[in-house]
């Protein structure tokens, strides 16, 4: 026989398009339309139903940018429409070619009770089925004209990122509004003829089923009468049925369908318009549950639930109903998608304790899998506190996006820094977004890595931000795809029933150790470097707050603000979400961020205030607070004294230019360029800046990624670097030197003193280049293979060569407070109050001594999303720690971050509420629990990767100790009272009931 498939395939493709699809609607009659522009940002839903629109015709441009409309359709079903299915259109202007991303809208009912969302790929609306013909139809679309951020092409600068600048021209033009009859049978020839075609896409072209499909396809289309297709689509279906009744093969792939829509809560929109991307796409998704009884939908992020509550109570009492009937499904268990690389340890278990506890308060759900399909990377501490939280299982796609090596697992067991393993899956079709073609189901079969020993894949199924969720599309396609030969087998289901078949068939799943480092979006770490530093000041206010309220609670009986420490956990955790504090958001977004930080950061300060105050009494004694987890300065960690500490400092003029500054531990020299040449440890007598070198070196890179401006940083960046080595100015300034310099459009001063032992450099830019790179860097006189970046509760350590591609692809990464290299005995340890990037390179030196180059990532200037990212004035504090071993790289990281707070008062001391006896055993939290009872919560972990005994010595009459786990619920472990013995990196949480 002759081969015919590419004319068969062609003419498929053309009858579909031209001739099938736009049957499914054969008559139609316009909707009346009238509009009212709301003036300035969302009104209620009352004030929207009750305005008076004007009349606007279809093709009318409106929708300036971020603006609301209130559209008002009406009309009258005609009288010889009695007896069919009739559907509203409303097309508000979208570009199908994009499933979300642009302008949305929900429909409200006159009563404003919401009917569905509006989005590009989902714009009806069922009006009847049957209709009597000749009743009136009148609706409400409140619809918000987001502008398209993100084009084509991609990645051009774009002031639309932010109302103030965004400008008032309409960007959207009214396109068909109307009803129209819905032709079901139509509508179902259309889903059978894609589903077959394009499975038979994927088929071998040497394989029977291939040809069959082809066969069946041209005999649906000779069928169909194409002046004709209404009377006679139920004829072509016929003559599919055959090849659609076909079963799967038994070892087909099974694919858990899971419908989804991935909203990232803010990104190319502000997080208001969040609050009503997720009322759209929740009023769409229990719309859709109602009609389609196989259908689940799993919606992740307890804000974006915490949201419908508070703000659309229509939409929340149908998703509870719909979630009471076990459809409409919490998918993890955190406050939001957040970033793992960069929250600190006690924020990253924060998310999952105010995830959890929404999910549990409000429907006794208490999920063990962590949905994190688009989050970019994941740190090594995270398997401990999944653990810690009462999860076992973690979900992400988005290592498939790395652009060197390929994971070799699907399905596998990843284990964390303290062993902890967690049963972890990558969706093998690639994608948070399937929409059930053919092509990506295939894909997912076909890419599947743990072939052979395992079966079962998820695919998270349905457009997300601003694509309206899952579509009746999908749903059909699904149900044509439960069994069917040549495809893999299709079934709706929640992520736990996933899971439970996955672990069950595979009972000894591959092991993956230590972080998965996603091979891309590297400079997330640090665009936008006041959204990290309020993150990082946040995180560190916020122990201090716990701490001291709960000391000032427990001493002298002061009132512990509950509401307003959960309040402010809820924001901040909210702003890590992973394109918040990654700094991939418009510039709305981070303008918002960077007011929140600061009232965030006053609101924390006058916790911290109130309850020293409390604690130091009425005096003039100086007393210092050391909210540190170790002993600074004779203060107890955790506690106060009044304290008159001799610290001194010698400085002086250096032979040939410059300044040497000295004291008992630290004598460094600083050049006539403001380089430190040498900083020598006295302790040790050993020199870290290696012989020529010099550090506190500024080094500035182009920076133009070939895509994903604010996201990514390309390896090429490094080819090309200029050395700020020009000083305008080295002087003294009291104890320390002061650096001055100018380069291209900005300036930086940086202020070097010692601290103890530290060398502290504050840094102060005056940004004003654009796609620039700027880091900060220490060459150091140290050989090691390897160096320490802290993480979650411990650190991870990383090569410092590229022998692999996978060590090779790490040329930028996260660290907390400290980096740390060592050798046997001696090492340097580099800490710093706000930034996360960094990268370490090796060299070999003439004089067979290796260099090992710590490099800090100060700040990027990219111009996409945020045209203005980063320019203007920047202050950094970092400091170099010679001869530090990892526990001094821990407790300095502390320091530097928890600065001593003096308060005026009465107390000679306070005594701290717990005290630890191993400086190895950190205190991460004091808190009093959040049940109100009054218990003491302290959790602390091992920090050095070692093993330790620790006693704990509560500061009060203590009843009971009993271990719980993040959510402060007893673990029901058996107890070790207050003398506790830790793994490397283990997490402890302890109750303490007051006697
Ligand atoms: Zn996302």
């Amino acid at each position: 026989m002759h081969d015919d498939r590419n004319l068969v395939e062609a003419r498929l493709r053309r009858v579909l398009d031209e001739r099938i699809r736009p049957a499914v609607y054969p008559e139609s009659v316009p909707l009346e339309v009238a509009v009212w522009h709301a003036p300035g940002e969302p009104v209620p839903v009352a004030e929207g139903l009750a305005a008076t629109p004007e009349p606007i015709a279809p093709g009318a441009a409106w929708g300036a940018p971020w603006g609301t409309s209130w559209f008002t359709v009406t009309g009258t079903l005609p009288a010889a429409w009695a007896g069919r299915t009739v559907e509203a259109i409303l097309d508000l202007g979208f570009n199908e070619n994009m499933p979300g991303f642009q302008c949305e809208g929900l429909v409200y009912r006159p009563d404003g009770s919401p009917v569905k969302g509006l989005n590009p790929r989902n714009q009806w609306v069922r009006i009847g089925s049957p209709v009597e013909g000749g009743e009136r139809v009148r609706l409400h679309v409140e619809a918000a004209s987001n502008p398209v951020i993100l084009g084509n092409p991609p990645f051009q600068p774009t002031h639309l990122g932010d109302k103030e600048t965004a400008g008032g021209d309409p960007l959207y033009r009214l396109a068909r509004m109307d009803l129209a009859v819905f032709d079901e049978s139509v509508w179902q020839l259309v889903v059978d003829l894609e589903v077959l075609g394009e499975l038979m896409l994927e088929l071998p072209a040497d394989g029977a089923r291939r040809w069959e499909l082809l066969r069946a396809l041209e005999r649906a289309l000779d069928a169909v009468d194409l002046q004709d297709v209404n009377g006679t689509a139920a004829a072509a279906r016929a003559e599919l049925t055959g090849v659609l009744s076909s079963p799967a093969v038994p070892s087909a792939h099974r694919i858990s369908a899971v419908g989804h829509a991935h909203i990232d809560s803010a990104w190319l929109w502000p997080l208001r318009e969040t609050v009503r991307k997720v009322a759209r796409t929740a009023s769409n998704m229990t719309a859709l549950l109602e009609d389609e009884p196989d259908f689940v939908f799993a919606m992740s992020q307890a804000q974006q639930w915490a949201w419908i509550k508070e703000h659309r109570p229509e939409v929340w009492a149908k998703v509870t109903k719909a979630v009471a009937a076990g459809r409409f499904v919490p998918a993890g268990g955190m406050w939001v998608e957040s970033d793992t690389n960069m929250p600190g340890s006690e924020a990253m278990a924060r998310q999952f304790v105010h995830g959890k506890r929404f999910f549990i308060d409000e429907f006794g759900i208490d999920n063990e899998e962590v949905w994190l399909p688009d989050t970019f990377g994941f740190a090594a501490g995270l398997p401990q506190i999944i653990k810690a939280a009462g999860s076992k299982r973690l979900l992400t796609q988005k290592i498939s996006w790395s652009r060197t090596n390929t994971f070799p697992h699907h399905t596998f067991l990843w284990e964390g820094i303290d062993g902890t393993r967690i049963f972890t899956h990558f969706p093998p079709v690639d994608t948070y977004n399937c929409s059930m073609s053919g092509h990506q189901l295939a894909h997912a079969a076909r890419n599947f890595k743990d072939k052979g020993v395992a079966r079962h894949s998820l695919a998270p199924t349905g457009w997300g931000d601003g694509g309206g969720g899952t579509t009746r599309e999908m749903v059909a396609k699904a149900a044509r795809l439960r069994d069917l030969e040549g495809s893999p087998a299709v079934t709706w289901e929640p992520p736990a029933d996933f899971f439970a078949k996955a672990e069950a068939e595979y009972p000894n799943p591959p092991v993956w150790v230590g972080e998965l480092y996603l091979e891309l979006h590297r400079a997330t770490l640090t665009s936008q470097a006041k959204t990290k530093q309020g993150n990082r000041r946040s995180e560190s206010l916020l122990r201090e707050a716990e701490l001291w309220a709960a000391t000032a609670a427990v001493r002298a009986g002061a009132p512990y603000p509950y509401e307003q420490l959960d309040r402010i956990w809820k924001t901040v955790l909210l702003h890590q979400f992973h394109d918040i504090l990654p700094g991939s958001s418009i510039a709305w977004v981070h303008r918002e961020a960077r007011r929140t930080y600061e009232a965030v950061a006053a609101e924390l300060t006058e916790i911290i205030d109130t309850a020293q105050r409390a604690l130091a009494g009425d005096g003039d004694r100086k007393v210092v607070f050391n909210g540190a987890p170790h002993t600074r300065h004779g203060v107890p960690a955790g506690g106060a004294r009044t304290v008159s500490g001799a610290r001194w400092t010698e400085t002086r003029e250096r032979d040939g230019g410059g300044f040497i500054l000295q004291n008992d531990l630290l004598r460094v020299e600083i050049d006539n360029r403001g380089l430190v040449v040498s900083a020598y440890d006295l302790t040790a007598g050993r020199e870290s800046v290696p012989p020529g070198q010099a550090a506190n070196l500024l080094q500035l890179h182009p920076d133009f990624p070939n895509m994903w401006d604010a996201w990514d940083v390309d390896e090429f960046y490094r080819n090309t670097v200029t050395d700020l080595v020009d000083a305008d100015e080295v002087s003294l300034d009291g104890d320390g030197v002061r650096v001055r310099r100018s380069f291209g459009s900005s300036t930086v001063t940086q202020v070097l003193t010692l601290a103890g032992g530290r060398l502290d450099i504050l840094t102060e830019v005056d940004w004003h280049e654009t796609e620039k790179f700027l880091k900060l860097a220490f060459p150091l006189d140290v050989r090691a293979d390897r160096y320490a970046s802290e993480s979650q509760y411990g650190h991870t350590y990383r090569a410092t060569h590229t022998n692999t591609s996978w060590e090779a692809a790490k040329f930028e990464a996260c660290n907390h407070r400290f980096v740390h290299v060592e050798e046997p005995g001696w090492g340097v340890a580099l800490v710093n109050d706000s930034t996360y990037g960094h990268d370490v390179t090796r060299a070999v030196r003439p004089d067979s001594g290796t260099t090992t180059t710590v490099r800090v990532s100060l700040l990027r200037a990219p111009r996409f999303p945020d045209p203005e990212t980063d320019q203007g004035v920047h202050r950094f504090r970092h400091a170099l720690v010679p001869g530090a071993t990892i526990g001094d790289a821990v407790r300095e990281g502390h320091f530097i971050n928890l600065p001593e707070r003096l308060v005026t008062g009465a107390a000679a001391e306070v005594e701290p509420l717990v005290t630890v006896d191993d400086d190895a055993v950190v205190v991460t939290a004091v808190k009093l629990a959040d049940d109100g009872s009054g218990d003491v919560i302290v959790r602390f972990h091992e920090s050095r990767g070692g093993r330790a005994r620790a006693t704990l010595t509560p500061g009060f009459p203590v009843a009971e100790v009993v271990a719980t786990d993040l959510l402060e619920r007893p673990t029901g472990a058996p107890g070790q009272g207050l003398s506790v013995s830790l793994r490397p990196f283990e997490l402890v949480t302890l109750r303490l009931k007051r006697a």
